[in-house]
């Protein structure tokens, strides 16, 4: 990949990522107008801890550190894996796009287990920020909402129903709307920062709730 390409990846073989330069521009939006919450989230969360993921996805995780392909996990982390991820496959399974294309979540699964890993670490260090221990609110909004938005912003985009039927088929990505409403609706502070309740659209039944690491 070129620097300028928007994009990145990781690497079983070479226990690799790569995040080329242009993973870490806000398009259209001055880094000085950029603050902790969104750059964390929407480079972070989205990139960094996203391909970090990867690594440690129902794929990934069958690689050493030497890139190998060798069962390196335990017994009881490989069951609490397949149980977990298993909540994961029926969660995606369940979302239904252009009226009567299920989302296929055996397919998508690795990228699904990356965008909800991604958020998770993203959002960990984030509270490791100034702004999150002060707790400053911008434009309205506290820094857990402005961290979540920003998420959701760097999935920000349109797709003709066709493209869609497409990527549903053949595309192990879940569509963009999916990775920010699949993830955030399993993880708690999501639900606390813009305090959802039960019978909102947001809302999953805790036990329903995908939480791996
Ligand atoms: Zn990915």
């Amino acid at each position: 990949m070129t620097p300028q390409t928007y994009n990145a990846y990781y690497n079983p073989s070479n226990n690799e990522i790569v995040l080329p330069a242009a993973m870490f521009i806000v398009p259209g939006v001055p880094d000085s107008l950029l603050d902790d919450a969104v750059i964390y989230s929407y480079a972070g969360a989205s990139t960094i801890g996203h391909e970090m993921t990867h690594g440690f996805d129902d794929q990934g995780r069958q690689y050493d550190e030497k890139g190998n392909l060798s069962d390196w996990w335990t017994k009881h982390d490989e069951e609490k894996f397949n149980e977990r991820t298993k909540l994961m496959v029926e969660q995606f399974d369940n979302y239904v796009v252009l009226d009567s294309m299920h989302i296929n979540g055996r397919a998508t699964l690795g990228e699904n287990i990356a965008d909800l890993g991604g958020l998770v670490i993203g959002f960990d260090a984030f509270k490791q920020t100034d702004q999150y221990k002060e707790g400053k609110v911008i434009n309205g909004l506290t820094p857990s909402q402005r961290f979540w938005l920003g998420y959701a912003y760097s999935w920000l985009g349109h797709s003709r129903p066709e493209a869609l039927a497409q990527q549903v088929l053949t595309d192990v990505h879940s569509p963009n709307f999916l990775r920010v409403n699949g993830p955030l609706s399993d993880i708690k502070n999501f639900y606390e920062a813009f305090g959802i309740e039960e019978g909102q659209p947001m809302w999953r039944q805790p036990d329903k709730r995908v939480k791996i690491w």
